[in-house]
């Protein structure tokens, strides 16, 4: 290393906060992505695969991002009911509705890729095959039982 102190232990709120942010979830860096969907194959500053080599990795950002916008979509038709009672709108409520289960989606999808990472890491800590830079290896003591 070259003067800088080593890597921070990866609690489980460091790593959360980097997958919110769109961060590296192992070194926090940024520029994981190409435009708003595309998502590199590693991160430039530590060399951690995104999309970690397992079968059905992408399964869970997508499973991710379904649920935050069936939450999304079923928190605006709550909050549309409730504010709304008795004279519901339906049409422009509908129409709020679909803009929400458009937009969402499309607005998490960075987010639900890095979170999942995240997420990812948390559960399977590295591996030999999973191949970064030697210099951001977490402490030891992580993610000993
Ligand atoms: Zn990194």
């Amino acid at each position: 290393m070259t003067g800088r102190p080593g890597p921070r232990p990866l609690t489980l709120g460091r790593l959360l906060a980097r997958g919110l942010t769109r961060r590296c979830p192992l070194c926090g860096g940024r520029g994981l992505f190409r435009g708003w969907f595309t998502v590199r194959e590693r991160c430039p500053r530590c060399s951690f695969r995104i999309e970690r080599r397992i079968e059905g990795h992408w399964l869970g950002s997508l499973g991710m991002n379904t649920t935050v916008s069936f939450g999304a979509l079923l928190v605006t038709l709550v909050v549309g009911f409730v504010v709304t009672y008795p004279d519901i709108p339906a049409v422009p409520l509908m129409g709020v509705a679909v803009g929400v289960a458009v937009v969402v989606p499309l607005v998490f999808f960075p987010f639900s890729k890095t979170l999942w990472s995240a997420i990812d890491l948390a559960m399977r800590p590295l591996e030999p095959d999973d191949d970064v830079d030697p210099d951001w290896l977490p402490p030891a003591s992580h993610h000993e039982p």
